[in-house]
């Protein structure tokens, strides 16, 4: 079928120089950057010594698996410089003298004082129904041709101080308004699987789709799967993108998102509070307030924030909670027990349908055998029935990333717990 933009570009560079190691291949690289920031995937980089047979050998091959072939180098005069005829012939294209590129390379030599050889002549020859790019910064001009499957290749001159201005200036534009997609993404946001469980769990099919694409992408405490759909219209694109995550959402990792395209667990949490009309407190020791903090972060909370405690001593969880003494020393203060009751009390004591709780190690110090640094007991209370998980995170992880990590971890817990009592059936 044939798209109006490019999903697989190759990169192919013309010389012998290149291969014998004369000089270092800069205008890879380069056009790999430039076709980046196009949205354009470069899936190969190859170097072809001056020879006829392997270059058009190489471009078949590349042609056969990318829908754009950029070439480098061998537009020059000389009798090794053979680019542009191997690539017309592959592509099936006869040349003609494009009158234009002459009188321009003419003028070219004129102007800075040389004679004009007759090779000179065959770089204004030009496959037939070429795109022409001149140039200003050398003789050879740049040329992108198309087959009938509307596959492209495009030719450069090899000096650097010519192809990449020539690509900038005029190549880009070119492809620019030849792809004219939209790229539309959607972000699944995951708590509870690390990034290469993600990775591991997507089908290969949808690990190697090419549009949308499917990466996965780790921030802080959660990992973030990213669609991208290319489509001539946003709403093609969305759409795509949508069927997509619909798809993704049935597969087991689906009972990890927290949400798509919402920008954290605490905003998906207030919105279904407010949904429920229900109301959240919080009692915190390892987080300190942090929950607090971030709930009431989000305008619009106080319709469903009732408040919050911070009990970080054992006198505090007795005082405010009512969390038995004997409760305390039989479990500590970092244990099951005690988070389910710091829930449950957080829901009596502040009048609340849901309570949320953290006890944990924060490091660096403290912790037992048992319960290292990066242990940390999440609970949430909602009428009558409490649950509890235990978190471990790395003791090698600093107090900042074990508290923010408990606070997304405990929220993303009350959130499924909710989401699923609350579920309309
Ligand atoms: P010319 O008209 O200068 O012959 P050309 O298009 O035929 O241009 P080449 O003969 O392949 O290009 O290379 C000319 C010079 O350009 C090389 O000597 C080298 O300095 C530079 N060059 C070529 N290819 C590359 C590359 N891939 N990366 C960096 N520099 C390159
Ligand atoms: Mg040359």
């Amino acid at each position: 079928m044939k798209n109006n933009f490019f999903e697989k570009a190759e990169i192919l560079c013309v010389g012998t120089e290149l291969l014998i190691g004369d000089i270092v291949n800069t205008n890879a690289a380069y056009l790999s950057r430039r076709l980046a920031t196009l949205g354009i995937g470069v899936y190969r980089q190859a170097v072809v010594g001056d020879n006829p047979a392997r270059l058009a050998e190489d471009l078949r091959a590349a042609l056969s698996r990318a829908d754009l072939v950029v070439m480098s180098g061998g537009l020059g005069p000389t009798y090794d410089d053979l680019t542009k005829e191997t690539a017309a012939a592959v592509m099936g294209k006869k040349l003609y003298m494009h009158e234009e590129s002459l009188a321009r390379i003419e003028h070219f030599f004129r102007s800075t004082g040389r004679t004009m050889t007759e090779n000179n002549k065959k770089q204004a020859m030009m496959p037939e129904d070429a795109v022409v790019f001149r140039n200003d910064y050398g003789t050879a001009p740049a040329l992108a041709m198309e087959n009938e499957e509307g596959k492209v290749v495009v030719m450069l001159p090899g000096p650097p101080r010519e192809l990449e201005p020539l690509f900038r200036e005029q190549v880009e534009p070119y492809l620019w308004k030849r792809c004219a997609a939209v790229m539309v993404s959607r972000n699944l946001h995951i708590i509870g699987m690390g990034e290469s469980s993600v990775e591991a769990a997507l089908p290969e099919a949808i690990r190697n789709s090419s549009n949308p694409t499917v990466a996965p992408y780790c921030d802080t405490g959660e990992v973030r799967l990213r669609v991208t759909a290319k489509a001539p219209t946003a709403e093609e694109a969305g759409a795509m993108a949508d069927r997509m995550a619909a798809e993704l959402m049935q597969l087991p990792l689906g009972a990890y998102v927290y949400g798509i395209d919402v920008p954290s667990p605490a905003h998906a949490l207030i919105a279904l509070l407010e949904t429920e009309k229900l109301t959240v407190a919080t009692a915190e020791s390892c987080t300190g307030g942090l929950m607090a903090g971030e709930l009431t972060a989000i305008p619009g909370c106080s319709a469903v924030m009732a408040g919050g405690v911070v009990v970080y001593q054992e006198r505090e969880k007795t005082a405010l909670l009512d969390i038995a003494p004997e409760t305390l020393a039989a479990h500590t203060a970092v244990s099951a027990t005690v988070a389910k009751e710091m829930a449950e009390g957080a829901c009596r004591v502040l009048g609340a349908d849901v309570g949320i709780a953290t006890t944990g190690y924060a490091g660096p110090g403290g912790g037992t055998p048992e319960e290292p640094v990066g242990t940390v007991y999440m609970a949430v209370s909602f009428r009558g029935e409490t649950v509890v998980e235990r978190l471990s995170l790395s003791s090698k992880r600093d107090r900042k990333y074990v508290r923010d990590v408990a606070v997304k971890r405990a929220i993303s817990f009350a959130l499924s717990f909710l989401r699923q009592k609350t579920k309309k059936s």
